[in-house]
């Protein structure tokens, strides 16, 4: 089965399974992904907001041109990389996503991983950042690759600051975007 088509059923099987069904009583619709199926490079956020749950595409508010901005800035465009979050409904009132609508989500996302096969998996934020790495600290961890085994398959998980968190933080965003860039000029050798 090619990866769209296995994205599809992924994304079926997380509505049939009534997958956090208070979530998606509230939302709009599924925001599953968007890029590259055949990316290294897999970025997982949080969980929709207002704009994305609208639009069904991840990372497309405030948060979102930040990104396509640092991604520019390492020469690539959001089709080369895959993007999507931990929790696939839209919170409502963007409230932070909870700690059993993540867990309830995370087999979803590991197999929306096993389909993209990913070199390096960003992290954006400690939502996403602690469920590959319980014990991160983002101001200690940030931008340093760790090797997480998830199904007996090795990842490399790069914890990084969320943009939204960075966008009005002059030192946060400095950071975030060195942190970004470094890792993606060095993906090959992740
Ligand atoms: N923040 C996230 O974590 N994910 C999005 O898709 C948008 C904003």
């Amino acid at each position: 089965m090619d990866k769209n088509s296995a994205l599809n059923d992924l994304a079926k099987e997380i509505v049939k399974n009534n997958v956090c069904a208070d979530l998606a009583i509230g939302a709009e619709q599924l925001v599953m992904g968007s890029g590259s199926f055949d990316a290294d490079i897999m970025l997982v956020g949080e969980a929709p907001g207002k704009k994305e749950d609208e639009t069904g595409l991840p990372f497309v508010g405030s948060a979102g041109k930040f990104l396509d901005q640092m991604l520019s800035e390492a020469g690539m465009t959001r089709d080369q990389v895959y993007i999507t979050n931990i929790v696939k409904y839209r919170p409502p009132d963007n409230r932070d996503p909870t700690m059993a609508e993540k867990a309830e989500f995370w087999p979803y996302l590991v197999r929306q991983i096993e389909i993209i096969q990913p070199r390096a998996i960003l992290t954006l934020g400690r939502h996403s950042g602690k469920a590959f790495l319980p014990y991160l600290e983002i101001s200690r961890d940030h931008g340093q690759p760790q090797l997480v085994t998830i199904n007996n398959h090795d990842y490399t998980v790069v914890p990084l600051y969320h943009p939204a968190a960075a966008l009005y933080n002059g030192s946060l965003r400095q950071t975030l975007i060195e942190d970004f860039i470094k890792t993606l000029n060095h993906v090959e050798d992740l």
